[in-house]
């Protein structure tokens, strides 16, 4: 089979793999004729930053091509069943117009079911609603063997649970059962406020997020004056309106994939980050606005990934424990003083740990900032905070890694020896591969 040259979002890796398209559960058995020694990994949309879809040498199986549902069927409890390749926006352009939405709701609409439940995904409401697994009632589950597993919290819990935040390593996500919430608008009513340092910050963070459903802030780690300054917002599901329930919002912009350099540098992202501080006014504004606006704001700038130019970004995402504030400020007043550009910052509240084997959330604070990638040394700048990371309970998101030193995985995720054990006895040849596995040692023993 032809090799295709696949990148990550990040764009900073790069795989050269064989890629498999079935279109149907039929179809779809006769991937392990084409195993190799490099094995295969499931791909969703190819949202992850880093290495977590790609596999180098092996081969990639999406079931993007399954034919979608022509109406989602819904039952009277919110209960939906959906193929793993099936995107949010196709879900909840499904769902909301029958007055339902997903409980749990990651940063992009292109992020797929199979993709979201593979990183135990969170959404802007991690401290009311945890992860994706909350809305999760099973998964089917073509495994190594050939065979297709129902598994949930009481049938195979352990391969549920190993699946869930596992990265594809277990198997393919064919299909999952998600329990859906109603919905009486498609609007949201937001409320913005500026924050100029971190104590107002967590104060306005800790209070929003008792009385709101939604909350999260930007933050502007340029500022000489204040860095650390930003807007935070928090959001309710507006009560019953006379427009109809629609999930669309027209995109505005869309970004070519040739830009070979990079756009975002020290002046266009201080610039950025005046105007956005600036233009907001000093009182605390309100406003409705449609879903997506609020759940999906990168979204309405297509591809916006190749701003990067050709060598491309990193983020890194992690959570601090809610004890450890004071090395959260630290972290935020010092990132600006790297030799890196932290050009763009993001900052939510978590809430408990789910099942999962390799759950990232914890309570805490999860900060995640994007990096224009500069060279091979540019990750290695933050290995320092990674290690005192660990060392107080905190962890890295492993969906968004791209670079991390693979020692501090064992104290980050403490099950994680658990968790390989399941996943081979499960699969002991190690069909399941991915170039992020290899990096990290998860499919070694
Ligand atoms: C703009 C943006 C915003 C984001 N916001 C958030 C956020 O708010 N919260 C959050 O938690 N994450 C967020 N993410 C990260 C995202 O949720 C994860 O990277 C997710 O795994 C991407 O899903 P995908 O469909 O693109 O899958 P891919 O990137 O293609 O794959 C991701 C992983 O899932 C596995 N996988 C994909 N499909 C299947 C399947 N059918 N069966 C088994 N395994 C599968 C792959 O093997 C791989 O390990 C964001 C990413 C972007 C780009």
């Amino acid at each position: 089979m032809d090799r295709k040259t696949i990148k990550s979002w990040g764009g900073v890796h790069v795989s050269k793999s064989w890629q498999f398209n079935p279109v149907n559960e039929k179809e779809v058995v006769s991937l392990f004729k084409l195993n190799d020694e490099y094995g295969v990994i499931p791909r969703g949309s190819g949202n992850s930053y880093g290495d977590q879809a790609l596999n180098s040498k092996g081969g990639i199986v999406s079931i993007q091509d399954f034919p979608e549902h022509d109406e989602l069927s819904i039952t009277s409890e919110g209960y939906a069943s959906v193929h793993g390749g099936t995107s949010y926006a196709a879900l909840l352009s499904a769902s909301v117009k029958q007055g339902w939405i997903m409980p749990v709701v990651p940063g992009s609409k292109s992020i797929t079911i199979g993709g979201a439940i593979a990183a135990d995904a969170h959404g802007k409401n991690h401290f009311h609603k945890s992860s994706i697994s909350s809305c999760l009632i099973d998964i089917d589950l073509l495994t190594s063997k050939g065979s297709v597993v129902r598994c949930d919290r009481s049938h195979e819990p352990e391969l549920f649970w190993a699946t869930v935040g596992g990265f594809g390593l277990t198997g393919l996500i064919l299909k999952a059962t998600v329990q859906l919430e109603k919905i009486e608008s498609n609007q949201l009513n937001v409320k913005s406020e500026k924050f100029l340092d971190f104590d107002e910050l967590i104060n306005r963070f800790n209070t929003a997020a008792l009385s709101h459903s939604y909350c999260v802030a930007w933050l502007d780690l340029l500022s000489k004056t204040q860095s650390g300054r930003g807007i935070i917002q928090s959001a309710d599901p507006a009560s019953a309106s006379s427009e109809a329930l629609s999930y669309e919002s027209p995109r505005r912009v869309s970004i070519p994939e040739l830009i070979p350099f990079n756009l975002v540098n020290k002046a266009s992202c201080g610039a950025f980050n005046t105007v956005k501080f600036h233009g907001h006014p000093s009182e605390m504004q309100q406003k409705s606005v449609r879903f997506p606006e609020f759940l999906h704001p990168l979204d309405r700038v297509r591809n916006w990934n190749n701003l990067y130019g050709r060598k491309g970004f990193f983020q890194w995402q992690i959570v601090v424990p809610e004890t450890e504030e004071s090395f959260l400020e630290e972290i935020i007043s010092k990132l600006g003083d790297l030799p890196l550009l932290p050009s763009l910052a993001v900052l939510k509240r978590l809430g408990v740990e789910s099942g999962s084997y390799l759950s990232f959330c914890k309570p805490g604070w999860t900060l995640a900032v994007d990096f224009p990638f500069g060279s091979e040394a540019s990750r290695g700048l933050l290995h320092n905070f990674d290690k005192r990371l660990a060392d107080i309970g905190g962890r890295i998101y492993l969906a968004k890694d791209g670079g991390m030193n693979p020692d501090l995985l064992n104290t980050m995720y403490p099950r994680l020896g658990d968790w390989k054990q399941i996943r081979k006895e499960y699969d002991p040849g190690n069909i399941w591969q991915s170039d992020f596995s290899r990096r990290l040692n998860l499919t070694d023993s």
